[in-house]
């Protein structure tokens, strides 16, 4: 027996471990404070009243004989499915219903696509980003290279005549930069891809947040990116549903790589290794989706974006660097005084009692940089940017 000697070669991640500690330790040291947390992940506003009507309603139908439901088709029933093409179209996109996947979220999507590639596949990933396709691509033994995100690109990296890849990572907006491509970029990349017949993954898990209407919000509003791209969505950040679980993948059938088209794999490999998602879960996800459902969560969205506004203010008037917020809940900031991501958050907790995330759990080049989000609540929000601009910033 032999364990898998990839898993050897992954890096613990002791980001939100050290970050717990740090706190703890500083609760314990400073009783009387009150520390307020920025650097949240996760959505905080519960769910919508369109999305848990629906889902009452779901599960009385469960409880009766009449309207109980079994397994269903493994890539989401033609309800939610059609009610994603539908909100596709609404961004100009056409899509045909067996293009779509629904499934348990975006994170699970993004590991289990690598099933459908050749393990010699070339990957290129952007840095900094959401760490899991990193990880995954060193489960599966595949050998990466990154793609530098940094100031003088605004963290939005772009091909060049030394790119060399089968496999290529997008997201946008950006987690953690809440950095968002314009359509010449994307437009680039297809060329990339279609050029090189690369297959670019695109994750546009936090799409709803973007504001400029301007920015594409899916890969497939650029022409030709039904023949190169995958899009992973979810309604995780769009709608609350980090604990509800349901996301989606989109496979054109345009896209074929050696005679072969992928929507049929990725098909076979949903039909053979997974079992869908609870129907409850279905009918709550297709509330989201309906006109009411839409108008809701836009309030949510947008109380998250004022959030993020609040502590734009801030560093605009501190003169501190920062991308993102405008058109993502993330709020990338340049350290202040050349401080490494730790150094800066040591100091953030002590003089200020405000908890964010170092940049430098995100990649190489979050060294030096710093996460805050627009997840927390209003009253936090205000009262961290107060406590921040006042703290004699060494500037
Ligand atoms: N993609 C990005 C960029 C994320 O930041 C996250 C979660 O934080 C996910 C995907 C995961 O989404 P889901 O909850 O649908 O698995």
């Amino acid at each position: 027996m032999n364990i898998n000697q990839n898993y050897l070669k992954l890096q613990d991640s002791y980001l939100f471990s050290v970050i717990a500690k740090k706190v703890n330790d500083y609760r314990e040291a400073n009783p009387d404070k009150n520390v307020i947390r920025m650097g949240i992940g996760d959505v905080t506003l519960p769910l919508v009243p369109a999305v848990t009507e629906a889902m009452q309603k779901a599960v009385s139908e469960m409880g009766n004989a009449e309207t109980f439901r079994g397994y269903g088709d493994e890539q989401g029933y033609g309800f939610l499915r059609q009610a994603i093409c539908e909100y596709y179209a609404a961004k100009g996109v056409s899509l045909q219903q067996d293009e779509v996947f629904v499934s348990d979220g975006a994170k699970s999507d993004l590991g289990n696509i690598l099933d459908i590639f050749a393990t010699e596949n070339s990957v290129l990933i952007p840095d900094p980003v959401y760490p899991v396709y990193v990880d995954t691509n060193i489960m599966a033994g595949r050998s990466i290279s990154y793609m530098d995100g940094n100031e003088q690109n605004g963290f939005l990296p772009m091909p060049d005549s030394g790119t060399r890849a089968d496999i290529i990572y997008l997201c946008s907006p950006n987690n953690p930069t809440g950095a968002v491509y314009n359509r010449k970029q994307l437009q680039a990349w297809v060329h990339y891809a279609l050029e090189n017949e690369a297959v670019i993954l695109f994750d546009c898990a936090y799409e709803i947040f973007v504001a400029d209407k301007a920015l594409p919000t899916s890969i497939y509003q650029i022409d030709g990116a039904e023949k190169c791209a995958i899009e992973f969505c979810s309604f995780s950040k769009t709608a609350g549903f980090t604990g509800t679980r349901c996301g989606y993948t989109t496979v054109p059938h345009a896209l074929v790589r050696g005679g072969t088209a992928l929507n049929k794999l990725w098909l076979r490999r949903q039909t053979t290794k997974f079992n869908g998602v609870p129907y409850v879960v279905q009918r709550a996800a297709q509330a989201v989706l309906t006109d009411e459902g839409l108008q809701q969560i836009k309030t949510s969205i947008d109380y998250y974006l004022q959030n993020t506004k609040i502590i734009a203010d801030t560093l605009t008037s501190l003169g501190i660097w920062f991308c993102g917020g405008v058109n993502a809940p993330y709020i990338w900031l340049k350290c202040p005084k050349n401080m490494s991501s730790w150094e800066f958050f040591d100091f953030l907790l002590e003089t200020a009692g405000i908890v964010g995330t170092p940049g430098a759990g995100f990649g190489r080049n979050g060294e030096g940089f710093f996460r805050l989000t627009g997840f927390g609540n209003r009253g936090n929000t205000e009262e961290a940017m107060g406590r921040f601009a006042k703290i004699n910033m060494p500037l």
